[in-house]
């Protein structure tokens, strides 16, 4: 075992060396333009982490394509579930990646996060008077716990808590979804990341349950939009489209105490451990246990298969396979992810 993974990562290392391009499969690294002031790697840090790649690719592959697409968003169900791609963004820009890494999938909650930080970085902590940030113990989008709770969503994860975010991101900016994107594209380099239209309107016409925990919100005054308008906003950011490579850059500023690409802070070293801390409890829905059990990072799913995950002060990592878990997170995600920790020591614990 040891020894067939060992001569792959060598015949790898032979054929990047040895060629120019990249094959589907294959482990590529490239630095990335943006290279703020962090942590550099070391050579053999290349070297574990692309070993590691291969460990979590090869123990997520009995789970890539099993399970479910969220299907309750039909232009989600019509995606290939057995696809898996894995992208490591280190704090100096450097990336590595493996499989499907270059494939856009849609971000789903994973845009929470986003949100989130901006919601933070524009007004600090005043959020927290209209959400709280204690695990849901309930499916993300539980209608059930917002009524028992008078309306104040368990956190800024799960559905009820990002409408609040992203309801008070478009009070503060006019357009949620426009300075979403603006990081978005800032942070991956990329200027032609957007929202997958076929996406927000497969939502914005399927998605009941959201308009359910919109208007429940209304009803108990924990919004300050128009329904209607924070839910366009919603299914937009949720509609976000971005490959592993680009998601894993856009997450560093999460490793670096809120720096972004440019030097810039976005938010302080306390903000940003904060969101990490959260991210740790409430990131994976009422599985944020057994994913602090098996993975232990903090880490943000989202159903269209993508997982973001943060290794502070080391770079963040990025996976992306459709077929959802029962709790609607990646499940050959969480195997690679689980596996990742376990191969390298890219972790907290
Ligand atoms: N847009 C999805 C929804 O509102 C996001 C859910 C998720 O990724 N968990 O249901």
């Amino acid at each position: 075992m040891t020894h067939l993974l060992l001569s792959r990562v060598a015949e790898h290392v032979w054929w990047r060396w040895s060629s120019g391009s990249k094959r589907a499969g294959s482990l590529d690294c490239r630095r990335s333009p943006a290279r703020p002031p962090g942590r550099w790697l070391r050579e053999d840090d290349d070297v574990q982490i692309e070993n590691a790649l291969l460990r979590a690719q090869e123990a997520a592959s009995p789970e890539v394509g099993r399970g479910r697409l969220a299907d309750y968003i039909p232009s989600l169900a019509a995606v290939d579930p057995r696809q898996f791609g894995m992208a490591i963004a280190s704090c100096d820009g450097q990336v590595h990646v493996i499989g499907d890494a270059d494939v856009r999938f849609s971000m789903q909650s994973i845009s929470k996060v986003f949100t989130l930080a901006l919601v933070i970085a524009a007004e600090g902590e005043r959020i927290w008077e209209r959400v709280s940030r204690e695990p849901s113990g309930n499916p993300f989008n539980s209608l059930l716990q917002l009524d028992q709770e008078a309306g104040r969503p368990r956190n800024p994860f799960i559905n009820a808590g990002a409408l609040v975010v992203t309801d008070r991101l478009h009070s503060l900016t006019g357009n949620a979804f426009g300075a979403l994107r603006d990081l978005m594209r800032r942070e991956s380099g990329r200027a032609d990341v957007g929202s997958d239209p076929e996406v927000a309107r497969s939502e914005l016409e399927a998605g009941h349950r959201t308009w359910a925990l919109a208007h429940l919100l209304a009803s108990y005054g924990n919004l300050e939009c128009p329904v209607s308008q924070v839910i366009n906003q919603y299914v937009e950011q949720c509609a976000l489209s971005m490959t592993c490579r680009e998601l894993a850059l856009a997450g560093l500023f999460l490793a670096r105490d809120g720096v972004l690409s440019d030097a810039t802070s976005l938010l302080s070293a306390r903000q940003t451990k904060r969101i990490n801390a959260v991210m740790l409890t409430c990131g994976t829905y009422d599985s944020a246990g057994e994913f602090a059990y098996r993975v232990g990072l903090p880490a943000k799913s989202g159903v269209g298969g993508g997982i973001l995950a943060v290794i502070p002060d080391r770079g963040v990592v990025s996976v992306w396979s459709p077929a959802l878990g029962p709790s609607g997170s990646s499940a050959a995600g969480l195997a690679a992810l689980d596996a990742f920790t376990t191969y390298s020591d890219w972790t907290v614990f």
